[in-house]
């Protein structure tokens, strides 16, 4: 049914369950007149970008004056304490700023033919960037960063669930910026959709699940943009017999729990040598019984809700299924008494193999620890999914570490860490994962296409 003009959707606090505020539920129908503005923004946009960096700067500027309330707004919406949206909104200004620095130059070609012929890099367009609801403002920022770093302009659309914090985020930049270099657009579906097949497009970036991101891709296709995915994944941690577990138990428990466990990266599975199994679930345990759960707003909350009650209805459908199917909740196991989208912190020993809090991406405050007897099998089983975007290893002798590293297929593999980025390097997951590549130069050139000038020597 079509909605009215300037119909809003409420957004709602994931630590009360109340709708708190609402947000612009846009319609299709105005995607024409913001892409074409978006495409009239570009014709000069792309041409200086010396005046580009100069501009970068200042919104990374704007955007850390405006951190407090940012980070705020970020967790009254997404429920993270207020420490980790702090970061969120500093890690965006550190994006800004990296990428203003990015100069893609020219290349020669050089084959020893007697012509010189040179690349040089071209930006694509109006680009379209659909964000998930676990890092608002951060994934918002890999997207516009290094796409109008290249000279692009963007329209952008985070989740429903999340559209404040953005949208904020959209008004502190665009004062920085000419007017329809950056655009946020919020509203349900199909609004994604609408944008992500608009003719006008040139690019379509998208992070979120795996299932979008096909329909994502379907849709780009009518107009043969390029798509760039950043999707799901289900990370392992192989724990070696070498292990300190004492030593390792407080990270490797945060590296799975962080944002509540929605986090792409995250650990969502352990594989622990038999031996040494009972120690770690122990460890685990201990820090998911003492951890604090409450409102991110609280001073001393350190996990906070799950996003939304889809979500959480999810944590809780695979978390019983497991159970039912012969785990043991160590502790944990069920929702948190209280108003809003609490689950406990949960640890999972003697899960099957085969059940979906092992196989799938259950995110949320879910960890199933499994035994294992040789390496080769826990490598087989860190292995053994459609996902493939980052992996660990964890031990006390770091080239035996490393070398289990090497095996694993993702795109970034840690040694006694996970998840730990820097702006400077590829993010690309393989199999289901993702298709192309963010971050880095490699971020950037995926915003731009290669223009290469061919003339003879003179004689
Ligand atoms: P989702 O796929 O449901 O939604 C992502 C975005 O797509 C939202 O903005 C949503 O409104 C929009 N959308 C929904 N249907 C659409 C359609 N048909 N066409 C276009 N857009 C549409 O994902 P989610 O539940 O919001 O986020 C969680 C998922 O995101 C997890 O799978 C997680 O692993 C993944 N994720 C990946 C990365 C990464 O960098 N690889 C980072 C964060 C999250």
């Amino acid at each position: 049914m079509p909605r009215a003009p300037g119909a809003r959707f409420a957004v709602i606090d994931p630590a009360t369950g109340e709708a708190f505020d609402d947000a612009p539920d846009q319609q299709p129908d105005e995607l024409d007149a913001l892409v074409g503005r978006a495409h009239d923004a570009w014709r000069s946009w792309r041409t200086d970008r010396v005046a580009r960096a100069r501009a970068l700067r200042a919104a990374a500027d704007a955007v850390e004056e405006a951190r407090t309330d940012l980070a705020a707004l970020l967790t009254r919406e997404q429920g993270k304490p207020l420490a980790e949206s702090a970061a969120e909104i500093t890690r965006a200004a550190a994006r800004l700023r990296y990428f203003a620095e990015l100069d893609p130059g020219t290349q020669p070609i050089a084959d020893g033919r007697p012509v010189r012929s040179e690349i040089r890099w071209r930006s694509l367009g109006p680009v379209a960037a659909i964000v998930p609801w676990n890092f608002p403002v951060q994934l918002a920022s890999a997207k516009f960063a290094p796409a109008l770093a290249a000279g692009n302009t963007m329209l952008l659309k985070p989740s429903p669930f999340t559209p404040l914090a953005t949208r904020l985020l959209g008004s502190v930049i665009a004062a920085a910026l000419p007017e329809g270099v950056l655009t946020i657009v919020t509203g349900r579906e199909p609004l994604g959709a609408r944008l992500a097949s608009h003719p006008g497009i040139r690019h379509v970036t998208f992070t979120g699940s795996v299932p979008t991101g096909r329909a994502v891709a379907e849709g780009a296709a009518a107009s043969l943009a390029r798509v760039t995915l950043e999707l799901g994944g289900n990370d392992a941690a192989v724990l070696l017999d070498d292990v300190d577990v004492e030593q390792i138990a407080d990270r490797l428990f945060w590296t799975a729990f962080r944002n509540c466990g929605q986090v792409c990266m995250a650990v969502k599975r352990v594989y622990a040598p038999a031996r040494l199994h009972s120690d770690v679930v122990e460890a685990l345990a201990q820090h998911a019984k003492t951890v604090v759960v409450g409102a991110g707003l609280d001073p001393g909350t350190q996990l906070g809700p799950v996003n939304n009650a889809p979500q959480l209805a999810k944590v809780e459908r695979y978390t019983t299924r497991a159970l039912a199917e012969g785990a043991r909740a160590v502790t944990g196991g069920h929702r948190l008494d209280r108003p809003g989208y609490f689950y406990a912190p949960t640890i999972l020993a003697d899960v099957p193999p085969e059940s979906r809090v092992v196989t799938e991406e259950q995110f949320g405050p879910v960890l199933p620890v499994l035994p294992y007897e040789s390496i080769d099998e826990a490598v087989d089983a860190a292995n053994d999914t459609g996902f493939g975007l980052g992996g660990s290893v964890w031990g006390t002798d770091l080239d035996r570490a490393e070398a289990v590293a090497d095996r694993l297929e993702c795109g970034t593999a840690w040694i006694n860490h996970h998840a730990e980025l820097s702006l400077a390097q590829p993010f690309a997951g393989t199999k289901e994962s993702g298709v192309g590549v963010a971050g880095g130069p490699w971020g950037l050139y995926g915003n731009l296409r290669p223009f290469v000038v061919h003339r003879p020597e003179e004689a």
